[in-house]
């Protein structure tokens, strides 16, 4: 298993509501502790060429050279120098699974709101989107992004209406408008074929946000037992269907007064035992203690 990570990546200081910036950082450290094996590999950013793929160059250039606001909605200089590695973090993960079959996680957050010509709600440029478009250029047929952050992936819907894509297979778990509950125990159980519509991608990229959790500010929809389950469903159900994935961090928002989010670092950590458990936990002599939870 490989996370796709490098330092320039994370910002610890940007003054927002989303602790989107920071994650990377402190969700390697976290994994690091839980005692799964995986490799931290290297890559190059994107560079504004690339990123343009998915975005109007005027845009990308834009946000590079501060005179656009970010989707923070700030101009901070070091959002703007780490972008370039979020988004090269997020398609050097991809490109991997796609070519290794080997399940990869990045640590990125922020890209499904991103449109083609602005940003928004804390997403600026769209990731899963470039990750698409390079993994197609390097031969694939089909993409699927599975969406499971809390709300509507619309800026990669903007970018796919906008670009005439029709290679990605696109499902957006914001689109479901659930409330918690028997509605959520209902989706759960349509999850194995909500996954089986992807079946014939050549790489599925799910963006694994944690803000659907019921202590969530901007969430509210699943228990922690439930958002444990949908990550063992949805790795197992890949994993049975013999699908590449890679995965992105996404939503999640819950922040203590104190700024800690331990809160979420629990719940991502969930998401990387769930896929090391379906994928490459495949003899009885490699199983650990958690993974036999
Ligand atoms: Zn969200």
């Amino acid at each position: 298993m490989k996370v796709f990570y490098d330092e320039r990546q994370s910002v610890a200081a940007n003054s927002s509501f989303s602790p989107s910036a920071e994650k990377p950082a402190r969700v390697l450290d976290s994994w690091l502790k839980i005692g799964i094996p995986f490799e931290v590999c290297s890559f190059a950013p994107l560079t504004a060429d690339e990123m343009a793929m998915a975005h109007d160059p005027f845009y990308v250039d834009g946000i590079l050279s501060l005179e656009e606001p970010n989707g923070f909605g700030n101009k901070n200089p070091e959002v703007a120098g780490a972008l370039p590695w979020v988004c090269g973090s997020m398609v050097a993960a991809a490109l991997h699974t796609y070519k290794t079959g080997e399940l990869s996680f990045s640590p990125t957050s922020g890209a499904h709101h991103a449109c083609y010509a602005h940003g928004m709600c804390y997403c600026t440029f769209n990731f899963l989107a470039m990750a698409a478009i390079k993994v197609h250029q390097a031969g694939a047929s089909k993409i699927g992004i599975l969406d499971l952050d809390c709300h509507h992936g619309n800026g990669t819907v903007n970018i796919i209406d906008r670009l005439g894509i029709d290679y990605i297979r696109h499902y957006s778990f914001g689109l479901e408008h659930l409330k918690r509950g028997k509605a959520a125990e209902e989706w759960l159980m349509r999850l194995p074929e909500i996954i089986s519509t992807f079946r014939d991608v050549d790489l599925l990229i799910y963006n694994a946000g944690v803000d659907p959790h019921i202590e969530d500010p901007l969430g509210g929809i699943l228990t922690t037992r439930q958002m444990t389950l949908r990550d063992r469903i949805v790795f197992k159900a890949a994993k049975q269907l013999e699908l590449k994935v890679c995965v992105s961090l996404a939503g999640g928002y819950q922040v203590d007064a104190d700024g800690s989010i331990d809160k979420l670092l629990e719940l991502h950590d969930t998401t990387f035992k769930a896929g090391w458990t379906a994928y490459e936990n495949v003899t009885e002599k490699g199983a650990s203690s958690f993974a036999r939870e």
